[in-house]
């Protein structure tokens, strides 16, 4: 385990559009930003296909290409990657200071947050047991090992639908199981669901059970082979068979490493002030997913790792304004 020391005027946690862009910026104001990338390299973008709403790109661009532009641009203009993943902070006192696993201790006179999103599961006890063993949170990831089989998706917002149209190019069937008798996708997305010759949906169902043989059992092969769901209205359980399972309910924010130690709502997104990535403590700034449960877009992103950037540049100016003014 390296002892590394690292100073920086600004320390960018996260590898997503948010902190790629605030990285660009921050290198360009000639704030020689170091950027820990942590362990999913890219972040969310890097486990989706077609990307057709980033600016900039007549055609379809591919997520994780996308990604590396933006990691080989930031890294252009003078951004320095270190990939590890941050496991500690302590913003009590002035550097900032921060822990990662590599054994690497960071001093930072400004953080940029940009720790993103992760996939929301069901929480049901037999769930942990069966990821990997068709059940996942990632279409594009898994998609393709379900060529000719049924699958189903949870959910019923955007990303549940997208899910569901990417699975139909490859699994025979899909069902999209959803806990509500209407879906909170946009419009555009809905018609090309119920468009979809290969998509049923099952409305007003909850998932009990994740049925099938897990890792470890001596029956048959393993892997998920069905659902237990309960319907919603009368309460009746039934048995529904299926190949795979792709929970697709939505993201909860990065945040743990930051609990107790700056302002969150109470679904743990980062607080920032209005049209601002300033957090609860001055000189720590928040972008991207990590703050955002609106919006949640890449390009929405990458304006908030610019801003988050700006507004350090401007922190750090005001306090050697400050410095100096007391010198005199
Ligand atoms: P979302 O909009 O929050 O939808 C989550 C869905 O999962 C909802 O339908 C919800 O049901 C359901 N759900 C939540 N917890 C559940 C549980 N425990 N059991 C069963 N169902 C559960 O999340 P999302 O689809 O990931 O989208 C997140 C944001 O990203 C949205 O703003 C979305 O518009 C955006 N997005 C945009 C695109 C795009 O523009 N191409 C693509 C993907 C996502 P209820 O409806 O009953 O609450």
């Amino acid at each position: 385990m390296t002892k590394e020391h690292i100073s920086t005027k600004v320390l960018i946690i996260g590898s997503g559009p948010a902190g790629y862009t605030a990285a660009i910026y921050a290198a360009r104001a000639n704030l020689e930003p170091v950027l820990v990338t942590g362990m999913e390299q890219g972040g969310q973008l890097t486990i989706t296909t077609d990307v057709e709403n980033y600016p900039g790109f007549a055609e379809a661009v591919q997520g994780p290409w996308l990604m590396e532009q933006m990691y080989e641009q930031a890294k252009h203009v003078g951004t320095k990657m270190i990939t590890d993943m941050i496991s500690e902070v302590n913003f009590e006192s002035r550097p900032f200071t921060a822990k990662g696993q590599s054994g690497k201790t960071y001093e930072a006179e400004t953080v940029i947050i940009c720790t993103g999103a992760k996939a929301r599961w069901l929480g049901i006890d037999t769930e942990q047991k069966f990821r990997g063993f068709g059940v996942s949170a990632c279409a594009t990831c898994d998609g393709f090992f379900y060529r000719g089989k049924e699958v189903a998706v949870i959910g019923g917002g955007n990303s549940a639908v997208e899910e569901a149209l990417f699975l139909a190019q490859f699994a025979s069937k899909v069902t999209l199981i959803h806990r509500r008798d209407s879906l909170r996708a946009e419009k555009i997305a809905q018609d090309r669901l119920f468009e979809n010759p290969k998509i049923n949906v099952i409305w007003n169902a909850t998932v009990e059970e994740y049925l099938g043989n897990p890792p470890g059992s001596s029956e048959g092969e393993i892997g998920v082979t069905g659902l237990k769901l309960k319907d919603t209205q009368n309460g009746n359980i039934s048995d529904f068979k299926v190949d795979g399972v792709f929970v697709a309910i939505g993201h909860d924010p990065a945040t743990e490493l930051f609990k107790g130690k700056i302002d969150m709502d109470k679904e743990g997104y980062i607080l920032t002030a209005s049209d601002s990535t300033a957090t609860s403590i001055e000189g720590v700034f928040a972008a991207g997913d990590v703050k955002d449960k609106i919006y949640r877009q890449a390009v929405t992103a990458a304006g908030m790792g610019c801003m988050a950037a700006l507004e350090a540049d401007r922190y750090l100016a005001s306090r050697n304004h400050a410095v100096k003014d007391a010198a005199e």
